[in-house]
């Protein structure tokens, strides 16, 4: 047996249950399925069916809220170390079925085995990391003023709703769900329709870990529905999304009614600048990672590449070769570098890009077709000569498709990279100490790496400016949205008091 036929036989044996009794709801620790009905999962690798998912209705995000809602005292006052301990059972519980979690992730959102693997098991280091926090959530400050001590302290804010994407659900649900139970709230959590299978594994695993009943509910269906009724919810105090930008423009109309908090992470065009003084072959490598890794699907990614003119026809055609050699196949294949796209819906958005590009004049160096005429597989696509102010060089594609733009100077490559309405990412390539201080300086992106490709440290802060998001995560910053601060003063002696009317 193949690697490949070995997987899909593990695969199959995964799925058989879902088959027959489709994705149920999770609420309140019991399976439900949603009163709306069904809708189809299908994977992008052959279109076929993979099975029947709950459509969720407002009644059924009501009951997931009111079960949050009832779950939450117990869980809020729950020892820190207790929830520690539980946490740490639901990464044992991610890592005993890592397998099953990246074989459904990859037939289900297109991605490839070579990066699945490790995203389950980036979830349960998410939890873990997490876990070892929830003890000092709650620790605050002592602020001395004169005659007077202030202590604050932090507290769960209530049920929260986490709504998640397609393109690693599982691995981005665990980075949303871990500190919000860290922090003692509850969730209702909403997946993407296109990618439910990981969400309902993670949901099994919680309440298999012995999370008591209603503390994480899972609610499937669509966003203009189930995902709306969340956050239109009055039991719901915060959402975090993680989604396109205007998704979130619509969430935070909805939540204005009950004065939601939001959390955004959305989406982004985060360039990668090279200067000629880069280690050219390095930032090559990761260039081509930064885009093409994830099928491109992914909010960091380097979708523009700022390079100096001096060096850009030299770069430029040794991204071709590199390109043009990219394995594109079945995701389950150890082999395949790049996967399926998630959906027709966004095979043809993506395809759309390349029409756009060359309707504008830019040069498709490389990719631009389908691969096959079964399952959404496209070839990484490179545009060259692109301008900035081109739709290939502003709008966010979300696939492997690369805009490559030439600048002359710093001042230039400055403005390039600060003149698109998204700021998530930048990526910096030079040999030059002070250039790389000055430029990140004025960079408008919420997270930079200088001569290297995104490598996540869980305690720096995750988020972006501008149209890529409100808030950060990671480290104690994802326990601040979780959490209200408190403060409480004690008089330390008997001030005047001002008299009204005495
Ligand atoms: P999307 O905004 O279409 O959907 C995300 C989620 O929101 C889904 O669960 C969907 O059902 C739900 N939703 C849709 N409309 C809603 C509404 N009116 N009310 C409530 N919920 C609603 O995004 P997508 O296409 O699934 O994901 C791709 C996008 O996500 C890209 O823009 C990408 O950049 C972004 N993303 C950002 C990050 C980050 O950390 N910044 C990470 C991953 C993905």
């Amino acid at each position: 047996m193949t690697d490949l036929s070995a997987r899909l036989a593990l695969l199959d044996g995964h799925l058989a249950r879902f088959r027959s009794g489709g994705i149920v709801n999770l609420i309140g620790g019991q399976d439900v399925p949603g009163s709306g009905g069904w809708f189809e999962t299908r994977s992008p690798v052959d279109e076929s069916l993979i099975c029947q998912v709950s459509r969720s209705t407002v009644a059924d995000v009501d009951a997931a809220a009111q079960a949050a809602r009832a779950a939450f005292p117990a869980w809020a006052a729950m020892d820190g170390a207790k929830r520690k301990a539980l946490l740490h059972r639901i990464a044992d519980g991610i890592e005993a079925r890592a397998e099953e979690i990246a074989l459904c992730e990859c037939w289900d959102t297109g991605q490839a085995w070579r990066f699945m693997s490790k995203a389950a098991l980036r979830g349960a280091e998410n939890f873990r990391y997490f876990a070892d926090q929830a003890p000092g959530a709650r620790d605050g400050q002592s602020l001395q003023a004169p005659g007077q001590l202030n202590i604050t302290s932090r507290h769960p804010i209530g049920p929260v709703g986490v709504i998640t994407p397609w393109n690693t659900p599982f691995m981005l649900s665990t980075w949303k769900i871990a500190p919000a139970l860290a922090a003692g709230c509850t969730v209702v959590h909403k997946p993407a329709e296109f990618s439910p299978l990981t969400a309902r594994l993670l949901a099994e695993i919680c309440r298999e870990a012995g999370l008591p009943d209603g503390v994480l509910n899972l609610v499937n269906g669509f966003g203009e529905d189930a995902g709306r009724a969340l956050t239109e919810h009055p039991a719901i105090k915060a959402i975090a999304f993680v989604g396109e930008s205007r998704t979130g423009s619509l969430i935070m109309k909805q939540g204005a009614e009950t004065l939601k908090r939001v959390h955004f992470e959305l989406g982004g065009k985060n360039p990668v600048i090279v200067f000629e003084d880069a280690d050219l072959e390095r930032a090559l490598d990761a260039v081509i990672f930064m885009i093409y890794s994830l099928n491109g699907e992914r909010c960091t990614s380097s979708s523009r590449l700022l390079v100096q003119d001096s060096i850009a026809a030299k770069f430029q055609a040794m991204l071709v070769e590199r390109v043009n050699r990219i394995k594109v196949g079945h995701p389950l294949d150890p082999a395949t570098e790049m996967g399926p796209l998630i959906h027709r819906e966004h095979f043809d958005k993506v395809m759309s890009y390349v029409g756009i590009g060359k309707a504008e004049g830019a040069t498709c160096a490389a990719g631009g077709e389908r691969v096959g005429d079964r399952g959404w597989f496209v070839r990484p696509t490179l545009f060259t000569e692109a301008r900035p102010e081109m739709r290939i060089a502003q709008e966010e594609v979300f696939g492997p498709f690369l805009t490559a733009l030439r600048f002359k100077d710093e001042a230039e490559a400055l403005a390039m990279a600060n003149g698109v309405d998204y700021g998530l990412t930048g990526y910096l390539w030079t040999a030059d100490l002070a250039r790389a201080l000055r430029f990140t300086e004025a960079l408008e992106a919420g997270m930079i790496w200088v001569n290297s490709e995104n490598v996540r440290h869980l305690p720096t802060p995750f988020g972006g400016v501008k149209a890529s998001g409100i808030g950060r995560d990671g480290g104690d910053w994802s326990f601040d949205f979780y959490m209200e601060t408190k403060n409480r003063a004690f008089a330390l002696g008997s001030h005047a008091i001002q008299r009204l009317g005495a």
